[in-house]
């Protein structure tokens, strides 16, 4: 490549400081910048970058989903506004609603992990007397 020139700027590039491209051979900074520039992110306009942040947030809302916690929220504000409850008492029941919650939420999870941790015995032990019936046989 020795002798060529850069595919953006067109000032010579030697093989050992240039980038290969699929728009050829690039100097240093033409290749940086041709990086920042199709970055993935800088693809995605406004509303697409919400909806993946929105999809992210739906993956990752784990133990207590968001949706969940803010119907919570509203519920206990709507009660407010309607003069229903104090709100040293609406604070008490929403810690109370989320401390109930938080332990379902972890109960189920232990309770996945324990079936998981059941299956798994159950095929390490079908294992073990397949190996101690091939053993008899020897
Ligand atoms: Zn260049």
């Amino acid at each position: 490549m020795k002798g060529s020139a850069c595919a953006r700027c067109a000032e010579p590039v030697e093989r050992d400081t240039s980038f290969d491209t699929d728009k050829g051979p690039m100097c240093v900074r033409c290749f940086t910048d041709y990086a920042a520039e199709h970055q993935p992110e800088k693809k995605l306009d406004i509303k697409e970058l919400k909806a993946r942040k929105e999809m992210i947030e739906a993956e990752t809302t784990g133990l207590l989903p968001r949706q969940i916690l803010l119907g919570l929220i509203e519920d206990g504000y709507d009660r407010l506004m309607n003069g229903e409850g104090k709100f040293d008492q609406e604070v008490e029941r929403l810690a109370t609603d989320i401390q109930k919650m938080a332990g379902l939420a972890v109960a189920r999870n232990v309770m996945n992990v324990l079936a998981a941790l059941g299956k798994l015995v159950e095929e390490q032990e079908e294992e073990v007397r397949g190996t101690i019936r091939r053993l008899g046989t020897l």
